[in-house]
């Protein structure tokens, strides 16, 4: 099994360096990461500039870091190891839950990966005062590979580790009700306003989500999907207004031809 492994931490990260070591127990495992730290890059790519790709000296398995984001580097990573069988995508230093998914590089670098026909799995890990302790969460993380491993159960999934050592693992559901970014003003050292766009901390959880497993001391795993089209609100615009020019689209031929270079995705 090739197993690529890739973060938004950076290629130095020791969460990166914990889950790269975890792999290799699987299969073939490589690391393609960003050469720094790229975390709330979101699912950016890099287009307007050509991508580096080198390789770097790491203890466990082979290594390249990108000058590019999360995202860029599984695309470069899939393209460039044929078959890869699954994208491994932290151990994020901070956790990746509820409506922070959007931002998180890390969830971006899996998404990246299911986008290309890959099955990824993200994983995230809570900082306290101290880092986490990755030698601590080893079982855990390969309880938690073990069971998604080789062939995960859905194409894009996101794991979250509780701080302390957890209780167990739940299956969840993304939390939505509650966003934790806030813009807070401040003032520079010069007396000047700025503003910090930050996360702050959310208490209230609703039952049976991501959220809500992890700060009951849970691991948490939450399948997620690609598709984010409202369904019921589809539904509903259909029944209101109707879709009656729906059966003329298909006598019309498309604008354009189709665009060059597209891959129709494998699962
Ligand atoms: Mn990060």
């Amino acid at each position: 099994m090739r197993i690529l492994v890739s973060n938004d931490d950076g290629v130095y990260s020791p969460g990166i360096a914990a889950l790269a070591r975890a792999a290799a127990d699987y299969g073939e495992a490589r690391i393609v990461a960003p050469d720094v730290e790229r975390s709330s890059a979101g699912h950016s790519i890099t287009s307007s500039r050509p991508l580096s790709y080198k390789r770097t000296p790491h203890l466990v398995v082979e290594a390249y870091r990108v000058n590019g984001t999360p995202a860029d580097c599984v695309a470069l990573g899939i393209s460039q190891w044929n078959n890869v069988d699954v994208v491994l995508s932290g151990i994020n230093l901070g956790p990746n839950l509820g409506n922070g998914i959007w931002h998180s590089g890390t969830l971006a670098a899996a998404k990246q990966a299911a986008l290309m026909g890959v099955p990824a799995i993200a994983l995230s890990i809570p900082v306290g005062n101290a880092e986490p302790d990755f030698n601590a969460l080893r079982p855990t993380l390969r309880e938690v590979l073990s069971l998604l491993l080789p062939k995960p159960p859905s194409m894009l999934l996101n794991v979250n580790f509780p701080h302390e050592h957890p209780k167990g693992m739940l299956w969840t559901k993304q939390s939505v009700r509650f966003y934790d970014g806030k813009v807070v003003p401040g003032h520079d050292p010069m007396g000047r306003p700025h503003f910090w766009f930050t996360v702050v901390p959310i208490t209230e959880t609703e039952e049976g989500t991501d959220r809500w497993a992890v700060s009951r001391g849970f691991t948490s795993i939450t399948p997620l999907r690609l598709d984010l089209t409202d369904h019921v609100e589809l539904e509903r615009a259909i029944a209101r207004h109707g879709n009656t020019e729906a059966e003329t689209v298909n006598a019309q031929p498309p604008n354009g031809a189709d665009e060059p270079g597209v891959v129709e995705r494998k699962r």
